[in-house]
């Protein structure tokens, strides 16, 4: 995927608040809110603010401070989502293989339910 940063992304517009959404955490770094879609009892998604495409734009762009907000957000999030002690799964989807769909960094974080095998298809 070319990291080409797309300002009407949905998660762009999300940030800054022309569309609504459920927040579960914020800090100056960090933004994690419900996904629209869920597909588990839990799924939340957890984004950087700042414009990153994907896991490699993000670590070869970011700096230090933002690279450790994202990641201490995931384990604040799973906390506050009640998942810390049952269990989670986090997922981060780059590129067409994977079916990014939203052209913004972002974590999902699954739990709720027993959640199966780690990929479903072959
Ligand atoms: P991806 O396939 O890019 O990893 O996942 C994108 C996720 O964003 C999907 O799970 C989808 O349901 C979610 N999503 C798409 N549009 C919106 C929206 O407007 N609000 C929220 N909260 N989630 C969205």
């Amino acid at each position: 995927m070319a990291d080409v940063y797309d300002d009407d992304n949905i998660f762009a517009r999300i940030l800054r608040g022309e569309i609504p959404c459920k927040k579960v955490y914020e800090d100056t770094h960090t933004l994690a809110f419900d996904d629209i879609n869920p597909q588990a009892p839990i799924h939340t998604l957890v984004i950087p603010k700042g414009k990153y495409v994907s896991m490699k734009d993000f670590t070869t762009r970011a700096s230090d401070t933002e690279l450790a907000a994202l990641l201490r957000a995931v384990g604040k999030v799973a906390e506050l989502k009640g998942v810390h002690e049952s269990g989670y799964r986090i997922l981060a989807n780059a590129g067409v293989n994977a079916h990014q769909e939203v052209p913004h960094l972002h974590i999902h974080i699954f739990g709720g339910r027993a959640l199966g095998s780690m990929l479903t298809s072959k």
